[in-house]
Order: C-alpha cells, then structure tokens, then sequence
C-alpha cells in the first residue's frame, strides 16, 4: 500500500497531448535498464504554475486570462521552452508540451531540463497594445520561477521576437538588470542571434534531408505536403524547394491549397506575408480540408498542432516519410499504423529540435556578450542535428524499435542518469 493520492493526470484520454505523452513514455520503460526505477519522476511534472492574467481592453473593461508556466523536468539544467497564446490552451496541454521539452532537450543533448507555458487567448482578437499589456502581465505573474539560471522562455504557437522583447523586458525591470538570458529568440538588437527564427524549420529540412538518404528518396522533385505555414512548415518548405522538391500542397487555418506541379515558393510566401495564410493563393486549387491527408505525397511535414494525424489519417496517408514539424502531432494508434505501413516518422522531439538547439546558441552568446556569424550558427546547428540523428538511429536499430522510442530511449537515459546521479532532496 502505498501511501499517496491517486492524480487527476495519471489516466488522461489516450489521445489528448498528455495521454499521448504518458503512453510514449511507457514504451521505453523496457529500454531504461535500472534507471526504470525513476521512471515515475517522468509521468509528472516538477511544478506547475497557473496564473491569473487580468488586462485593461482598449474599450476600458478589463478581461480576465489563463496563463500556464510548468516546468517538467529540471535535472539536466534549468528550463527551456516556448509560450503559446492559443484558445486551445489547458493546463494538461502545457504540461504535455513542457514533457516534450524535457525529451527533446536531453535527446540533441542541450544543458537544459525542460518547461513549457501558454496562455488561454486568441491573440488575433486583441490589439498591439492589449497584446503587450498582456504579455507584460504575464511575464511579471511567472516572474516568479522564470530566470536566466532557472526558466527560459522562448516563442512557440503565436509568439514572436516582438513578445521577447516585452518578457525580457518587462523581467528585466522587475529586477533592475538587463537580462536579456531570461528569453530567447529575441530580436537581434536585444541579444537575439542570427538564424533563431528559420532554425525549427531548418532543423526539420536537415532531419528530412538525413532520412530521405536512409530510404533512398531523393529530394530533387520529390512532393512535399504541409500542414501548417507559420514559423515552421513555411521555413521548412523553402529550404525543401531550394533542394529541388516540390511543394505540392499546403493547408492552415486560412484554406488548403494545392498544385501537382509545386508552387512557387516566393510568390506563395508573399501571399503569407500579405494576407496571413495560404488561403486564396492564386497559384495552386483551393481543396477540401480533409482531402490534405489523402493527396499523393513523398513527404508530409506536420507543422501545426497536437492530434493531427489520428489513426484514420495514418490509414490514409500517401506519404513515404513524415517530418514532425509540430510538437505531438501523431497519436500513438496513428504511429503504429505509420510503422506498419513502413512510413518513416522523425519524431517531433528531435526532428524539430533545430528551434531550441538555436535558442541555446542565443543564450550562451548573450552570457558571453560575443556574437557569432549566421554561418557558424548554421553549421553548428547541422552539426548538432546530425550527431543527434546517427546516437537515435544507432539505438533504433540496435532494438529494433521506431525512431521516437529510440529518441525517448536516448533523452530519458540521459535524463534518469542526471536525476539519479544528483540523487533525492532531502
Ligand atoms: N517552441 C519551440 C519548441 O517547441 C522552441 C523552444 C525554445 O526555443 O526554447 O521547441
């Protein structure tokens, strides 16, 4: 008998981000050797903060928002990872998404536990200002576990170097410092670093690049398919169409669209630019949104949200290789239909891990005050990537398991091994 309380998190639904994450987790207990022991410390998170966020709207009412900040894992160094302003937004979302950091973190090997927050809010309904106001409100409630030593916030989901800006600086007046180490992908001015906001997406080519040599596809005039064509999916495909693959659809929240032949990337980036989504893009048809995961593909790049590709999609799929882009976005029946069917998935915690491998890089240039070339950041960042890449590969062929059991297999050794070497507290 033991002791504690059963949690009200422990039997999420199979497929909500967190269900997902705790069945990704059992799947390389086998794996883990003796550090299987500590694998509970995994299924919770360390600390979880839940803040009022109360703002001024422009029309004098005040409104009220729910912001997160959980830190899930601190055993490997301080937290690292985004903030999202999305309406979808729940506690059990962030403490999924603050999870993933910690395996991500751990799997290219940054001295970083992992974290995660949010804000319950669809950001396209507030002005400039009422955004700032926002943003500044909330920092000051996580100032409280958030720092350059112990929490560092970085964009996600709706987030952008401008938000940077506001955090850092709204942190560095409650402390009277200049901090800017207390987040990353700021603007360069403020200690941002050159590359940070292409990274996710390059990081998610260099991943596509290394596995499409594994199964002999070639990139030259392979078909891409994205979903997804913000930060991420649409830096991801620009790279894809300057190795000579064509983007042969796209879908976000605007419409979905899509051309056999492959779109011209410039053009479909400026229509982005202008109207804020690839819906009404002239130069590709506008399909049904549903017949996205139907279209004959080499290669689909999730890069939106959570739960996208369910196991009815997995059936459906065309694609010979998926690039997870996104953070969670296949659930744990669609993986095994994707292994069964012989479809190669690089899994979100290291196919998209070029964003914070970048954000690492900006933090130890603001600590050093020394600031490094595009170039260098980009081949340290492949680097990186690539040495990542053959440890989980290496692993997944050893035990014959997916590549995201390798991954977890990889990052959670890593992390176990911290936690038990530093030992309990007390
Ligand atoms: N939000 C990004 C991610 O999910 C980047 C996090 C960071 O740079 O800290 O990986």
């Amino acid at each position: 008998m033991t002791p504690q309380q059963p949690l009200s998190y422990v039997h999420p639904s199979p497929n909500s981000p967190w269900g997902t994450y705790l069945m990704q987790v059992d799947r390389v207990v086998p794996y883990l050797g003796h550090l299987a022991r500590w694998v509970e410390t995994l299924k919770r998170p360390k600390r979880a903060l839940i803040v009022d966020v109360p703002i001024e709207l422009d029309n004098g009412s005040v409104a009220h928002f729910e912001g997160y900040r959980v830190q899930h894992n601190l055993s490997r160094g301080p937290g690292k990872g985004g903030v999202r302003f999305h309406p979808d937004v729940t506690l059990e979302e962030v403490m999924a998404l603050s999870a993933w950091m910690s395996v991500k973190n751990a799997a290219v090997n940054l001295p970083y536990g992992g974290a995660k927050g949010g804000i319950r809010v669809d950001p396209k309904l507030l002005s400039i200002k009422e955004l700032e106001r926002m943003t500044r409100r909330y920092t000051s409630e996580i100032g409280i576990i958030i720092g350059p030593q112990q929490d560092i916030p970085a964009p996600d989901v709706n987030t952008n170097p401008q938000i940077m800006a506001w955090m850092m600086d709204t942190y560095s007046m409650n402390t009277g410092t200049t901090a800017t180490g207390v987040v990353t992908g700021k603007p360069i001015h403020l200690g941002g670093s050159l590359g940070r906001v292409k990274a996710t997406g390059r990081g998610v080519f260099v991943t596509g690049r290394e596995a499409a040599r594994r199964i002999n596809l070639e990139l030259e005039g392979a078909r891409v398919a994205v979903q997804g064509f913000g930060n991420v999916g649409a830096a991801a495909a620009e790279l894809f169409g300057q190795a000579g693959s064509r983007i042969v659809a796209a879908q976000d929240h605007t419409g979905t669209i899509h051309n056999e032949l492959g779109f011209d990337m410039a053009d479909l980036i400026a229509h982005v630019k202008a109207t804020g989504g690839v819906g009404g893009f002239k130069g590709g048809d506008a399909i049904d949104g549903e017949s996205f995961w139907d279209l004959p593909c080499d290669i689909l790049i999730p890069a939106a949200l959570e739960g996208q590709i369910t196991a009815e999609r997995a059936r459906r799929l065309k694609a010979r290789l998926v690039l997870e882009g996104a953070n969670g976005p296949t659930v744990p029946s669609a993986d095994d239909i994707l292994a069964e069917r012989g479809i190669l998935v690089m899994p979100d915690v290291i196919c998209n891990a070029g964003g914070v491998t970048v954000s690492y890089f900006e933090w130890v240039q603001d600590f050093s005050s020394f600031f490094w070339t595009e170039d260098e950041i980009n081949l340290r960042l492949d680097k990186i990537m690539i040495g990542a890449l053959r440890k989980i590969w290496d692993t997944a062929d050893r035990h014959q398991i997916t590549l995201r059991t390798a991954t977890f297999a990889v990052a959670c050794e890593r992390i176990l091994t911290a936690r038990e070497e530093r030992g309990l507290y007390p």
